[in-house]
């Protein structure tokens, strides 16, 4: 056994069942400096073999990326007809017919409401891109607003690791190690949160209001002209939880922006491409945002591959100004990666499976109700669908009292807890998410099943987040 599995505290002997085969030391620069524990070596459908020996089923599409599954013949087809035209190109010198075509399928999933798709590898990419992207809009305008610097983002938030991108983010671990160095013209307000941000006996129109008057204040407190873009993640991941915004929320942040002549940059590199039952989240919103990052559903995790969309006021501007994007990848539009996603987004709209998302999600959340709603410490059960009925992304969120909503303190490693006996005892993948030090956030699980998922296997999805909850809980 490796050495690493010692530094582990909490549910030591749970974890060393996990950690009991861990591999020899590793190379490879892992985020904790210690070999993972396990290996996947095969991966079908939506199972997962490790190399223990054992299989389990993934819950959560990994990080919500394998939304047709680990294994899809048609988009092995795919890559391999790439690769044998050519796997490479130089992108700022030549196009390629696979890159017309995956942008063509995109653009037409947005009903043609966005003008152009930018492709590079990562979400953090994509939302450093829309950053530049939105700072460059207004030195493109005549005349130009070169005062526009600020950009104001969201508590609870997460865009990505690179130093833009964690400037974005209200991550509160992730940053904190880099504060010093962040950029200081990124703002923040409060999160949309209804769970933890609404008071008893506010109406979701008042809470939406207050949100909306905090905004407009921030904008007044920064100058209003000053501000580039708001950001969001219309249905937050990885820091909240599956945590979709009340109702008429984004209509009345949209409002305040243009108000102040400002872009709406929407974050959907978790929520987007079908994963809260329409292919685009702000479909649900009732606005479009000026630019939209998109990333783990686009190719399913068959390559890495990111986009960012931009309206056709963005489009305008830098076509009527220099009609350059100033920026750059060398990988940006890979050409295997163009032709993975493609191949995706054609299995999806082919096999209709984002109605499938939207009738199954609904009965996820419904089944999660019914079975865990009474649990003595799951606090709040939430994803998108409470007013829309779409939801297949859902957290369970845990808290010491039900009534007060206070969380566990982060020490009792709950969220890590029932993932350890789901992974050991149940068998199901279940995404942990840690609660935080300054209480904001409760410990939770999420469940993100693939896109393909039937009855049968939310009903046994569920089942098996009952059992694990309940075991670990107890
Ligand atoms: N934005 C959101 C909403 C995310 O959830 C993530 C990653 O989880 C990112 C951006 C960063 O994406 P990546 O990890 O691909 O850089």
């Amino acid at each position: 056994m490796h050495p690493a599995v010692h530094t582990y505290s909490t549910s030591r002997n749970l974890e060393q069942s996990v950690l009991g085969h861990a591999s020899e030391p590793s190379g490879v620069l892992h985020p904790s400096l210690k070999p993972l524990p396990l290996h996947v070596v095969a991966a079908e459908g939506t199972m997962l073999k490790f190399s223990d020996g054992k299989t389990i089923e993934d819950a959560t599409c990994g990080a919500a990326v394998a939304c047709i599954g680990y294994h899809s013949e048609r988009v092995k087809a795919a890559i391999v007809k790439q690769w044998d035209r050519f796997a490479y190109s130089n992108s700022m010198f030549y196009g390629h017919a696979i890159g017309e075509e995956l942008a063509a399928e995109l653009l037409r999933g947005t009903n043609q409401e966005m003008s152009k798709v930018y492709l590079m590898c990562s979400g953090a990419e994509a939302m450093e891109a829309a950053m530049k992207m939105a700072r460059q809009y207004y030195m493109e305008l005549d005349p130009k607003q070169p005062q526009r610097m600020n950009f104001i983002a969201r508590n609870g938030s997460y865009h990505g690791s690179t130093l833009g991108s964690l400037s974005m983010s209200g991550h509160v671990g992730r940053r904190k190690l880099f504060e010093g160095m962040l950029f200081n013209n990124i703002h923040r307000v409060s999160a949309a949160y209804e769970y933890r941000g609404r008071t008893d006996g506010q109406t979701t129109e008042d809470y939406v209001q207050q949100l909306a008057d905090e905004l407009d204040q921030k904008f007044q407190e920064l100058g209003p002209d000053t501000v580039c873009a708001f950001v969001a993640e219309p249905v937050v991941g990885a820091t909240l939880g599956t945590v979709p915004a009340p109702a008429g929320y984004f209509k009345a942040m949209k409002k305040v922006c243009d108000k102040y002549g400002a872009l709406l940059i929407f974050d959907e590199v978790m929520s987007g491409m079908g994963r809260c039952g329409t292919l685009h989240e702000w479909e649900q919103e009732g606005v479009v945002p000026d630019i939209q990052t998109v990333a783990k559903g686009l190719a399913g995790g068959f390559a890495p591959i990111a986009g960012m969309f931009i309206n056709h006021r963005v489009s305008a501007a830098l076509t009527a100004g220099t009609g350059v994007f100033s920026h750059a990848h060398t990988y940006q539009g890979h050409p295997l990666g163009c032709a993975a996603a493609l191949e995706v987004q054609r299995i999806i709209r082919e096999d209709n499976l984002v109605q499938n998302v939207r009738d199954n999600g609904e009965y996820l959340g419904k089944l999660l109700r019914e079975q865990l709603a009474d649990h003595q410490h799951v606090g709040d059960i939430r994803g998108r669908g409470f007013f829309w009925s779409k939801l297949t992304y859902m957290k369970l969120e845990f808290v010491s009292c039900k009534k007060t909503k206070e969380p566990f303190p982060p020490s009792a490693g709950i969220a890590k807890k029932v993932h350890l006996v789901a992974h050991n005892d149940v068998g199901i993948s279940l995404y942990p998410g840690m609660g935080t030090k300054d209480g904001v956030t409760g410990d939770h699980v999420w469940i993100g099943p693939a896109y393909t998922s039937t009855k049968q296997d939310i009903e046994r999805i569920v089942s098996k987040v009952k059992e694990s909850v309940t075991l670990a809980l107890k």
